[in-house]
């Protein structure tokens, strides 16, 4: 038997959430990973781009297996020091301005330092620009900008702090258990799979048992802007399980409290067999578990099958709230996704 400590996996988790790594800056996040990996006696290393790479040698190397989740996140970069001093921002993945409007963030310079603003709306006052036009205004790359909290009216003034074109700038993920067990926090996408892995392995390791194939775990970094896992996966793997969050929304069939099993996203079905051997593992063991196709969405499954890689891909991953903008999962779903993971690890 195993058992999967939740409460210990949140704190790794809420750990991870407060480590800022957008795609591109992600050093400090992957460290903290492989320092817990390191505890459960798994061998790390990290390949060139810097995603982190564990092994597990199961009780047979005859069909190793794979499993990936992401540690990147989104973010942006500062594009251009503005005439006023405040800052024009470019994207580092994919989202919607509004979703990122009135966030606190951090800007890190070259030196390390961080000073704090606010992504506003140039036009963001409503007894100067009018509720109305406030209202109507498309939000893009133009007029979005962060006002930073120091004093500064041009671009030396802001150049003086230390701010130059190409710092990232964080959005703070605001991270929260609550009383009802919901984990609400930016970046749930895919900080969250990234503790399911963790909860997993542990489990298991506290259990005493071995992952019936010889396992490589990627975590890896540039997911969010395609390219993630189109390397870091060993040619001798045959099955790939990418855990990834679930979209939970109007229409869908995942929620925050069940482990989901993606049947189709942007990239086409998962392997069927995997889908298969997915259910009957969730049904033996009783995980609540939702088979569930995403519409507007991509993973490492698809990054490692369009390197080339000849693998049986599935995805599962705990159901997301409002993913890329105030996300939310729950306690249920963190702990169902764990222990699919180690039902799967375990499986013949
Ligand atoms: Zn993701």
């Amino acid at each position: 038997m195993y058992k999967v400590d939740v409460s210990d996996m949140t704190q790794f988790l809420l750990g991870l959430l407060n480590i800022y790594s957008p795609s591109g800056d992600t050093e400090r996040a992957v460290a903290y990973v492989r320092k817990a990996f390191d505890t459960l006696g798994l061998e790390t290393a990290l390949n060139a781009k810097g995603a982190l790479i564990a092994t597990w040698n199961g009780q047979s190397s005859e069909r190793p297996r794979a499993l990936t989740a992401h540690v990147d996140t989104l973010g942006a970069m500062v594009k251009e020091i503005k005439s006023n001093g405040r800052l024009r921002l470019t994207q580092v993945g994919g989202y919607a301005w509004n979703s990122v409007e009135g966030e606190r963030c951090f800007v890190r310079t070259a030196t390390g330092s961080t000073v704090s603003g606010t992504i506003l709306l140039a036009q963001a006052s409503q007894h100067v620009h009018s509720v109305k036009l406030v209202g109507k205004l498309e939000r893009n790359e133009q007029n979005i900008e962060v006002r930073l909290d120091a004093r500064t009216r041009n671009v030396d003034e802001t150049r003086a702090l230390g701010i130059e074109v190409g710092d990232f700038c964080y959005l703070d993920p605001r991270a929260e258990l609550t009383e009802t067990g919901f984990v609400r926090s930016r970046h749930l996408d895919d900080k969250a799979s990234v503790a399911c892995i963790y909860g997993a392995l542990k489990a298991m390791h506290v259990a005493g048992r071995v992952p019936h194939q010889r396992t490589t775990v990627l975590v890896s970094n540039f997911e969010e802007v395609g390219h993630g896992a189109s390397v870091g996966i060993p040619a001798e793997c045959v099955e790939l399980l990418a855990v990834d969050m679930a979209a939970v929304g109007e229409g869908q069939n995942s929620d925050e409290y069940s482990c989901a099993i993606c049947v189709k996203d942007s990239g086409g079905p998962y392997h069927i067999e995997m889908r298969r051997k997915l259910v009957e593992l969730a049904q033996n063991a009783d995980i609540p578990y939702k088979l569930d196709v995403y519409p507007f969405y991509n993973s490492d499954g698809a990054a490692a099958l369009r390197a080339g890689g000849d693998l049986r891909v599935g995805l599962i991953g705990p159901g997301v709230d409002a993913s890329h903008a105030c996300e939310r999962t729950h306690q249920d779903g963190l702990s169902a996704t764990a222990r699919l993971i180690v039902e799967y690890l375990i499986a013949p």
